[in-house]
């Protein structure tokens, strides 16, 4: 077994089991990802060899247009057989699934994906139940999900997550993703730049509370987020290389998830605020902005609220232990009813094991931040500003305010005090609970931003 001791490319990663120096193994079960000019080229020569010689190609008539024909076009040319079948349902639910079924002539044996998300999620589900092997032509990279095992599906009505499979092959091909809408080159880049937050919250939750963390694959997803950021400038013109980066850093982050069984590389305090958001709106019966956009301006309330503590000039452990002693459950539930409505009964009962806010765990935490809390601020030092992800959000003319995706005031202090309820993982948001420093804090946001 090869030893993981440094970081490696993203196509050194896949198809390999590495012992790593954070004491597990890790996997990568994608077996090839082709990002760059004119990678379509890849596919035929790829099945060929592995012997997927009757291709089912599953697209929309938007994404037809886009690479659609060119798949079946270039696959055709190779000498391979093709039944392409262009989705007619809008809805990504039972209807669409039976669709696909139905149309599919019973010698295929792999199954195409053309397009992005709910293509993708959807024949990630269909792929699995039948056994086939499976690849996906990107359209867009809007977010980090191409090499997620799981897939969301609308079913009785409700966005509903189901095991499926990942692809075996990821094509992002270049010249196809540059003629992507804008607002999905966006979107993409801001689920990346969450990948600053969610990896502080690895780092802060390994030294607080020693959670499991593996160096590595932090510094892998970390070198990939910060290389885009450094040539974001270049999305504006569509630059063809920048749309391959953040392809690959989206790619790579669901590849580092499978490697370390969890979404911990993904996904953070920045994505607990997306998905307060979404059950909000759900709820609300109003349509959320894309997740990357989302996604981008929790980073950026993130980073704003981290810039605040590093400013206080002292922090009062004292007053910290004094909250945490204060604790109430009953009192606590009774502020999730408020802040989650209907919602509220599933966040108490994962509170209930999870425990994360009673006193003692607190206490022991509050504990392990004096002891190293100039390790801490160091930690939340190496953060971009706020202002560097704001510019760039302003420049790329995506959101970057939530107040520009729906977001007023009493939903914002909502989604700051109580949006960490969401998922059992430590993050800054919790930290700053922990520190009885968070509703400070955000009130000093909502007041100036
Ligand atoms: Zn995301
Ligand atoms: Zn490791």
């Amino acid at each position: 077994m090869q030893e993981l001791t440094r970081t490696l490319s993203l196509s050194d990663c896949l198809n390999h089991t590495f012992s790593c120096s954070c004491g597990h193994t890790h996997r990568a079960e994608l077996e090839a990802v082709y990002i760059g000019k004119g990678t379509l080229k890849e596919l035929p020569k790829w099945l060929e060899k592995k012997g997927y010689i009757k291709a089912y190609i599953i697209c929309d008539p938007i994404t037809k247009e886009i690479a659609g024909d060119q798949t079946k076009k270039e696959l055709e040319e190779k000498g391979i057989d093709v039944q392409m079948h262009v989705i007619t349902h809008q809805a990504y639910d039972e209807a669409t699934m039976g669709e696909i079924v139905i149309h599919k002539d019973h010698t295929r044996n792999v199954v195409i994906g053309v397009g992005t998300g709910s293509i993708n999620d959807m024949c990630r589900y269909f792929s699995y139940q039948l056994n086939l092997p499976y690849c996906i032509v990107a359209t867009a990279a809007p977010m980090d999900g191409f090499a997620s095992g799981i897939s969301a599906l609308t079913v009785d009505n409700l966005k509903t997550t189901f095991n499926a499979q990942p692809p075996q092959l990821i094509i992002g091909d270049t010249e196809i993703l540059k003629g992507a809408p804008y607002s999905m080159i966006s979107a993409g880049l801001g689920d990346l730049i969450g990948k600053f937050t969610c990896l502080c919250d690895w780092k802060l939750s390994k030294l607080i509370q020693d959670e499991y963390y593996c160096e590595v694959i932090v510094d892998m997803v970390g070198d990939c987020a910060k290389g885009v950021l450094k040539n974001a400038d270049s999305v504006k013109t569509r630059d063809p290389k920048v749309l391959g980066n953040i392809m690959e850093g989206l790619v790579f982050t669901g590849v580092a998830m499978s490697m370390v069984g969890n979404s911990r590389p993904a996904s953070g305090c920045e994505h607990h605020i997306s998905h307060y958001w979404e059950t909000i709106f759900e709820q609300q019966g109003r349509r959320p902005a894309p997740h990357g956009h989302q996604v981008g301006v929790g980073t950026i309330l993130i980073l704003k609220l981290t810039e605040s503590l590093r400013n206080l000039s002292t922090i009062d452990f004292d007053s910290a232990r004094k909250a945490a002693e204060a604790y109430e459950f009953d009192a606590w539930c009774q502020e999730i009813r408020d802040a989650y409505g209907p919602a509220a009964e599933g966040v108490i009962e994962m509170e209930r094991k999870a425990k994360k806010n009673e006193t003692s765990g607190r206490l022991q935490r509050i504990g392990a931040m004096e002891k190293h809390w100039k390790e801490i601020c160091d930690l939340l030092e190496e953060l971009p500003s706020s202002q560097t992800v704001i510019d760039l959000m302003k420049e790329l003319q995506a959101p970057y305010h939530p107040s520009q995706i729906g977001v007023d005031k009493e939903l914002l202090k909502n989604t700051l005090m109580y949006c960490k309820e969401i998922r059992a993982r430590y993050t800054i948001l919790q930290m700053l609970w922990d520190l009885n420093l968070l509703e400070q804090l955000t009130d000093q946001l909502i007041q100036d931003f």
